[in-house]
């Protein structure tokens, strides 16, 4: 790999790894597993030790995943989540574990121990509980505070809820020190998980994707009432080294805090070297899943205090541990069938189409292959059986192929050397991983897949799915996102399956893109190896499309992180004709191409209000924001006597509603807010008097 492949790849990297660590901490709901991230982080890790040029403080790799939500809570936060938390700073650092899946690395990790540590250590060996991290100060026995880890250096105060927790004690007993912190991990068991999502689909919500998502989300609720319902238990592992602490081991730390009345794992293990360890690690492996609630592995710590602190810590990670991780549970099950699927880029990935099995509680039917190498690499043959894994919501990886099961005579599947979908011989550069269509905008698969990023939550954020894009295309109605702009209300409700509210959505949810800034607009364009990090950075270098569209390479090599395959990829759009003409009917369609321009109101009609927005609306409460913004209102975080109204969709927050109460802020429902606006019937000015509040 060159220096510029590098550094495309280090950026596109950065890019995945922190919007599923947003999704994974924030959201609560991710949507890779969580060994496939890990792999990603070790790829990055290694890129940036080959190419330290491009190290970076910002990276993923040296930074705790934060929960931190400071950038909004995504679509997928349950609404009831708490946006407003008061942060706290962490007295000492709440930092993350080096982690492997390879017993070899253990083994490695323990030659360096005995190699740096003198004779005689032990290991404590303990389980990794599978849930969200928590700091608790006692003082004079009583808790006086409890944060979550946040990014690390800031957390989130949580007292109240963790007050609420059965087994987090409210008062110590026994010879306690006069104030201390103590860390551990909040889980929520099985039973209470089952339980919860039972609720959860009777309500019609979405259900967690596993036991950790619902834990953390559920320390993050609103009402302290709610929390002590959802049935979280609490085991705390580690005391950090603090004056007036002196114990000589971890395990004797522990077991102090046992005693003072805190609860503490009994699994933990204090052992010598490494076979000791792996005992610990077979024992587990197996009996793990007999256990209450989850665990993702076994936490290997150098037992002594006196090296721990020998030892230390990097920024991201001490070096007297590390965690084996147990891989996701596995499947055999035959391939019936193999699909070829294109992609918005053209690449061309196989699918495998299983007979159903049941894995880690879900059906699968579907698996990816990744590309021809990695069908290779299986040595993949028609009929297979093959091993499937799955880990939070995503799409089933093949691992491995049982070849005593394989049939005789059976063959090797033909990757096509045509486009599945247009016909158009297939291309590979002899760096590629995959095999690409290169039909890039005649190409029905590429030109729906590009309409769908153009649309996605991250780009323009536009209500509409794969279904209604196919239903656009094969109209032809839309074969571009220019077209989107084109349809009116009267063309929509003459669609199969239209309906007025959802034609309001669409429209509405186009309208907010009106104030979507320029670099995200040029991500939604979807230029190959543009992800979002670099949009950013090349809308801010050049300003304004005009400026961009006429960029020679090399000055478009002077934007930071853009190299030569980047600068390539961007020269080349701007070459071709019908980019150009797509970007000027989108800048007629009034997006927003320059950096500099501020958002055009639509209107005035909210001028001089203050909105307070909670709850899920028809659009996203992103969508809600801007439009209210776009009518010339503000948006405020919190009920005060300046808010004029709160806009209130399915399940406001009930202290938010409360507050209103109390000062008398009006509530207004979604119907109630369009009413306002001028697009669904006359211009009305917004006048507190004139609107009928929304009683909750
Ligand atoms: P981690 O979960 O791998 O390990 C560190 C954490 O383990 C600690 O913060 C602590 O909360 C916990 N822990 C549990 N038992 C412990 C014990 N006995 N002693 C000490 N700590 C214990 O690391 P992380 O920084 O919390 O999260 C990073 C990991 O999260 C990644 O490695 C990845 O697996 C996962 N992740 C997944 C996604 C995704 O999209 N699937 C995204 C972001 C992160």
């Amino acid at each position: 790999m060159n220096k510029s492949e590098a550094r495309a790849r280090i950026l596109e990297l950065r890019d995945v790894l922190n919007e599923n660590s947003r999704r994974y901490y924030v959201d609560n709901a991710p949507t890779m597993s969580d060994y496939d991230y890990d792999q990603l982080m070790h790829e990055l890790e290694r890129l940036e030790e080959q190419f330290p040029e491009f190290k970076s403080p910002d990276s993923p790799t040296v930074r705790v995943g934060s929960d931190l939500e400071t950038q909004g809570a995504g679509e997928n936060a349950e609404p009831s989540v708490r946006r407003e938390f008061v942060q706290r700073p962490h007295r000492y650092p709440m930092l993350s574990l080096a982690n492997t899946y390879s017993i070899r690395e253990v083994e490695e990790f323990a030659a360096r121990a005995e190699k740096t540590v003198p004779a005689g250590f032990s290991y404590c060996c303990e389980l990794k509980f599978d849930g969200t991290a928590i700091c608790l100060t006692y003082k004079d026995g009583k808790l006086l505070r409890a944060l979550t880890r946040g990014d690390g250096v800031t957390g989130d105060d949580v007292t109240e809820n963790a007050l609420r927790i059965s087994n987090i004690p409210h008062t110590l007993t026994g010879d306690y020190p006069p104030e201390f912190e103590i860390r551990g991990e909040i889980l929520m068991p099985y039973d209470a998980f089952d339980a919860l999502n039972r609720e959860r689909a009777e309500n019609e919500d979405p259900p967690f994707a596993n036991p950790r998502n619902a834990a953390s989300g559920s320390l993050k609720l609103l009402d302290p009432d709610e929390v002590a319902h959802r049935g979280l238990m609490c085991i705390l592992y580690h005391i950090p080294a603090q004056s007036g602490l002196d114990f000589v081991s971890h395990y004797d730390a522990l077991r102090a805090a046992a005693a003072w009345g805190l609860p503490v794992s009994d699994e933990m293990r204090v052992v010598h070297g490494i076979d000791g360890i792996k005992a610990y690690i077979d024992h587990w492996d197996s009996q793990r899943r007999f256990l209450p609630f989850a665990t993702d592995g076994i936490v290997i710590k150098i037992n002594e205090m006196a090296y721990q602190r020998a030892l230390g810590y990097t920024a991201k990670v001490p070096r007297w541990a590390v965690a084996y991780k147990f891989k996701a549970e596995q499947a055999l099950t035959p391939v019936l069938s193999i699909d070829y699927q294109v992609g918005r880029t053209g690449a061309v990935t196989p699918v495998a189409n299983l007979q159903p099995v049941q894995l880690s509680g879900t059906v699968v039917k579907r698996a990816t292959l990744v590309n021809a190498d990695q069908m290779e690499a299986l040595d993949l043959h028609e009929g297979d059986w093959v091993y499937v894994e799955k880990g939070g919501e995503i799409i089933p990886k093949i691992t491995g192929v049982e070849l005593s099961r394989r049939a005789s005579g059976a063959s090797k599947p033909v990757f096509p050397e045509v486009c599945p979908d247009c016909g158009t011989p297939l291309v590979r550069a002899a760096d590629e991983a995959k095999w690409f269509c290169p039909n890039s905008d005649g190409c029905p698969m590429q030109i729906k897949g590009k309409m769908l990023h153009f649309a996605g939550r991250k780009a323009m954020n536009i209500l509409i799915g794969e279904a209604t894009v196919d239903q656009f295309y094969n109209l032809g109605l839309a074969k571009t996102p220019a077209d989107f702009y084109d349809l009116g209300m009267s063309q929509l409700l003459l669609l199969e399956g239209w309906k007025e509210k959802s034609a309001r959505r669409f429209l509405s949810s186009l309208e907010a893109t009106k104030a979507v800034p320029f670099e995200r607009v040029l991500f939604a364009l979807g230029i190959r190896f543009v992800g979002e990090t670099t949009a950013r950075e090349i809308a801010r270098h050049f300003g304004d499309i005009g400026t961009l569209a006429s960029a020679t390479k090399e000055q478009l090599l002077e934007v930071p992180d853009v190299g030569e395959v980047i600068a390539d990829s961007v020269a080349g759009w701007f070459k071709d004709p019908r980019h150009l003409a797509e970007v000027e009917r989108l800048k007629a369609d009034g997006l927003q191409f320059s950096v500099e321009k501020p958002a055009e109101n639509l209107s005035g009609a909210l001028e001089g209000r203050t909105f307070v927005v909670s709850g899920t609306f028809s659009i996203s409460r992103e969508g809600m924001k801007e439009l209210i913004v776009l009518h010339g209102g503000k948006v405020s975080g919190s009920v005060s006597g300046k808010t004029s109204f709160l806009l209130a969709g399915e399940n406001p927050g009930p202290e938010k509603i409360k507050k209103c109460a109390a000062l008398g802020v009006p509530v207004l429902s979604e119907e109630a807010f369009r009413a306002l606006l001028p697009d669904s019937g006359p211009a009305v000015h917004a006048n507190q008097e004139d609107i009928e509040p929304t009683l909750f």
